[in-house]
């Protein structure tokens, strides 16, 4: 198939990769003409505009930072939608609001093209590897259309509901995730306190009804999960701005909703003060150290 591929970053190069290597053909789009040039040695066509990328395709996937960047790409002057044809459908995989999610199908509809939300899970390692979580909304038909290139990129692609439930998935699930790892940091720091074994507290907790994926895979406190980021410094994995920016776009979405979401606003300020704090490039397990002494492992 042809397809336009725009935002080449650290899930979306490896994404284009992946549709390269399963014979795609791909057109390829990035504001870092670096990132173009990469792909092109690897057999993309470089474009110099998204409406480039977007010309005789039969799809253009979008991987980008948030939503101003996706309303960029699709209207501007050199946008998505001033060069498509009509009958494309557009897959955006970046995780942005639910809400622009559905202005942009509203304005995609209107010029004769599918909008499709398909935001990911597995970080740049499911990128690389080819096994990323699509969450996809939009109609049956269109989850049917676009599942076999979306398989080229992941494992499971979920068909979700309507347009731009496949977001309201991501941000629900990060949702439960930033509230998770804030209460896993909290008992283990206070178990550490009250002078328990964290290796102890860890087994303890991962086997009673305290254990969730904070716990058991990604346990905040260094050395009880050998390969969490927290052994390693809390290098590598989900990064705390990441993790900040999805926790605000639940909020933000709640907000909108007028639905209440107490712990999710509370973990949203804890990570805020770690990334004030210079930490926002670590894991975002890290936010155990606003439990822990400065200086502690
Ligand atoms: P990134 O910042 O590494 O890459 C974004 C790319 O978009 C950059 O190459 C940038 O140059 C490009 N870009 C920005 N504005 C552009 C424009 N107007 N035209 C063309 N290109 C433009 O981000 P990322 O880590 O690849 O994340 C992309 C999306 O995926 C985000 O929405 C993020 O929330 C989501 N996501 C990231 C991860 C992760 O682990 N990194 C995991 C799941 C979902």
């Amino acid at each position: 198939m042809q397809i336009g591929f725009i935002g080449l970053g650290n899930m979306g190069a490896p994404m284009a990769q992946n549709l390269l290597k399963a014979g795609h053909e791909v057109k390829v789009f990035d504001l870092n003409t670096q990132a173009v040039e990469t792909l092109k040695a690897s057999g993309a066509q470089p474009a110099t505009t998204p409406k480039e990328a977007a010309t005789n395709v039969e799809y253009v996937i979008t991987m980008l930072p948030a939503s101003q960047h996706v309303k960029a790409v699709l209207t501007g002057e050199t946008g998505i939608l001033a060069g498509i044809a009509k009958g494309i459908t557009i897959i955006d995989s970046s995780t942005i609001d639910p809400v622009s999610v559905k202005a942009f199908a509203e304005l995609a509809t209107q010029n004769g093209n599918t909008f499709v939300d398909a935001p990911v899970s597995g970080g740049t390692g499911g990128a690389t590897a080819g096994t990323l979580t699509f969450m996809v909304g939009g109609t049956p038909e269109s989850y049917e259309q676009v599942k076999p290139v979306l398989q080229a990129m992941g494992k499971n692609i979920v068909h979700c509901g309507d347009t731009s439930t496949g977001q309201v998935a991501k941000i629900c699930n990060n949702l439960v995730l930033g509230i998770t790892m804030a209460g896993v940091s909290e008992a283990m720091a206070l178990g550490e306190k009250l002078g328990i074994d964290p290796q102890v507290l860890g087994k303890i907790i991962n086997t009673s009804t305290g254990r969730c994926w904070s716990s058991d895979t990604y346990n905040p406190f260094p050395g009880v999960i050998e390969t969490a980021p927290s052994t390693r410094g809390y290098t590598g994995g989900f990064g705390t701005d990441l993790m900040l920016k999805d926790l605000g776009l639940a909020t933000d979405a709640a907000k909108h909703a007028q639905q209440p979401v107490y712990l999710g606003a509370l973990a949203q300020q804890l990570y805020q003060t770690m990334s004030t704090q210079g930490a926002g490039k670590l894991d975002f397990s890290a936010v155990i150290k606003l439990y822990r002494k400065k200086g502690d492992a």
